[in-house]
């Protein structure tokens, strides 16, 4: 007798199954559908709705490929916003240095704080810029 695992199993054979985007996407569909309770515009359901069909959709869909690829992406974009918002908490919590960017070329410069006006050379083009510190 097989039972309903193996039935799902060789139903899901082939198939891409879950990642960290599908579980973003159910997130958001959960989050939509709670909105549309409280929130009397059929849109938020409609848009539970799309997110969810799209998990779906990513779930059930034989072209692994494709799907891997859409959730390397989206990790790529995670893992930067995490770095940026990393960064930032860093340098507020810094209060001995200032963050320059390099009118030159974009590279963040650190100098120490309360200087007075000094010229900063970037380390990277050797452009020479004042600020006050
Ligand atoms: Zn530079």
């Amino acid at each position: 007798m097989s039972g309903f695992r193996d039935k799902m199993s060789r139903w899901m054979y082939g198939r891409y199954g879950n990642d960290q985007l599908n579980r973003l996407l159910m997130a958001l569909a959960i989050i939509f559908l709670i909105i549309s309770i409280f929130v009397k515009y059929p849109v938020f359901y409609w848009i539970a709705v799309i997110f969810l069909v799209f998990a779906y959709f990513r779930m059930l869909s034989r072209n692994t490929y494709k799907r891997s690829a859409e959730n390397t992406k989206y990790l790529r974009i995670t893992s930067r916003l995490h770095s940026i918002f990393a960064k930032g908490k860093k340098r507020s919590r810094d209060r001995e240095h200032r963050y320059f960017k390099c009118p030159g070329c974009g590279q963040t410069v650190r100098v120490p704080r309360g200087r007075g006006k000094i010229q900063i050379t970037c380390p990277k083009c050797r452009r020479e810029f004042i600020r006050k510190t």
